[in-house]
């Protein structure tokens, strides 16, 4: 084959955690999928979150295969197998990990240097990948875990401070320039924004290589974004491809998996639409009031729910995450389910007996109720997850527990949500008033132009295609 003609090489270089592996695993198997020699460059036990759906692929007729490294663990002081952040239980563990992640960095540049793929697809945090590409005379390309309106919102906030104008935390402000009149509070917005420290340095090191790489992939699909995937591309000039949702294109399901999880057989015996699904995604934390909580709302309510609690490093006075006494009634009245650790968080959302879903605004779980049509209750905590609430507010899918202090990622939440107003946001969300029913049908709507657009002739299909053309001409 000449050399014109052969297929793209590209590698993927995900971060090492779950929710920007995952989705970069995805986006590797659709370019994959349109003909791309894909190599996935990651450590051998992260590699064993997806290693199955690769197989899958490569029955498939696809070229897709993994470079696996060895994470120094004995190096930084973890055991073996501790590798990605959302197994760490503590702050030392994630900071050993993240020296871990600087260790792969000569190894994983050393191996793109002596093999010379035709582009790079390389996490946001992995900010030295652009230079490196440059030297090397090849294109990289920055994977986001964030969305559009996330990005502008964060790019409005550094470039014109309109935080500093305001009197008080509580008082709104408009971010001037936006589309769609976006009003944000101080207490909503990260601390390294308003104070700079080391992250803020960080920040700015991925965002100088975001806009001296070749462009950016966005796990979205245009249709849910459309202002702000403009916004982003025309008026701040960073050339930007939705080609989401990644997962959808690829009807991965919940980490290759075929046994249904006891959950799934528990829903079967419900109502359609009448269970809230509860979750706050791979890497919050709760204190144990907050957590008691949260049950005290869910005893009380009529909506059966399914409630995933990861707080296992977390005690109460008594030793324990959660009070045995209302764990012992939820479980004993049958009204509830509690699945400590981790949940089969799709195929949930897509059962039809779900109706519901009290979310920490993940940018993955905003889109994976999306997808499913469930509309939700929004008590972001920190991240990008405040801009993802809004996200879902100026979509009309959402309604908002009030949860307002924005928290670093792993440390406990500072706002506390007391039960009134739980109850009162997923009463709002599964009682079935006319506002309800608007959301529902916004969402249902949304579901649908999802799926299209994963298809061909679809605008994250059309997406993909043209920047693969557009790389197969520039090689
Ligand atoms: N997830 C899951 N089961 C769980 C918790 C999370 O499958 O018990 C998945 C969820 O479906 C999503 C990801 O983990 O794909 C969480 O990503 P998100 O961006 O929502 O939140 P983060 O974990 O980054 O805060």
């Amino acid at each position: 084959m000449d050399s014109e003609n052969r297929p793209l090489r590209a590698y993927f270089i995900p971060y090492l955690t779950t929710s920007h592996l995952m989705p970069q695993v995805d986006m590797a198997m659709i370019f994959a999928a349109h003909g791309v020699d894909v190599t996935i460059v990651t450590t051998y036990f992260n590699s064993l979150l997806f290693q199955k759906s690769i197989d899958k692929a490569i029955t498939r007729g696809h070229c897709i295969n993994v470079h696996k490294l060895k994470f120094p663990f004995r190096e930084v002081g973890l055991p073996e197998g501790l590798e990605n952040f959302s197994d760490a239980t503590s702050d030392e563990h994630r900071q050993k990990i993240g020296k871990g992640v600087s260790m792969l960095q000569k190894p994983i540049e050393q191996f793109i240097r002596d093999n010379r793929p035709d582009f790079i697809v390389a996490d946001m945090f992995l900010y030295w990948a652009s230079d490196l590409a440059s030297d090397i005379g090849i294109p990289r390309l920055t994977s986001h875990g964030m969305g559009h309106l996330a990005l502008c919102a964060a790019d409005c906030l550094l470039r014109y401070g309109p935080h500093k104008t305001v009197q008080s935390d509580k008082e709104p402000f408009l971010l001037p320039g936006l589309p769609g009149k976006i009003q944000m509070t101080r207490s909503e917005i990260a601390e390294w924004i308003k104070v700079p420290n080391a992250y803020t340095s960080l920040m700015q090191m991925i965002n100088e290589s975001i806009r001296k790489s070749y462009g950016v992939l966005v796990n979205s699909f245009y249709e849910l974004e459309k202002d702000y995937a403009d916004h982003y591309r025309n008026v701040l000039g960073i050339k930007s491809w939705s080609i989401g949702s990644v997962r959808l294109f690829n009807a991965r399901n919940d980490s290759g998996n075929d046994d249904k999880h006891d959950c799934l057989t528990w829903l079967d015996s419900r109502n359609p639409n009448s269970v809230v699904y509860v979750s706050f995604g791979s890497l919050c934390s709760f204190s144990s009031a907050q957590i008691s909580e949260i049950a005290k709302a869910l005893d009380s309510m009529n909506h059966p729910f399914i409630w995933v609690v990861r707080n296992e490093d977390k005690e109460n006075d008594d030793g324990e995450w959660l009070p045995r006494e209302l764990e012992e009634k939820i479980t004993k009245s049958k009204k509830g389910l509690i699945i400590k650790g981790w949940a089969p968080q799709m195929s949930i959302l897509q059962h039809p007996a779900v109706g519901g879903f009290l979310t920490h605004c993940g940018w993955n779980s905003v889109l994976e109720a999306i997808e499913a049509g469930v509309p939700m209750a929004t008590w972001p905590l920190g991240a990008d997850q405040f801009y993802n609430e809004k996200l879902t507010q100026v979509l009309g899918v959402g309604v908002k527990v009030g949860s307002e202090a924005w928290t670093q990622l792993l440390e406990e939440s500072r706002s506390y949500v007391e039960k009134e107003k739980i109850e009162k946001a997923v009463n709002e969300l599964m009682g079935g008033g006319e506002e309800a029913k608007m959301r529902m049908k916004k969402v249902k709507e949304l579901s649908v132009i999802a799926k299209a657009a994963v298809k061909e002739g679809g605008s994250s299909y059309s997406n993909v295609t043209a920047l693969l053309d557009e790389l197969r001409q520039r090689r």
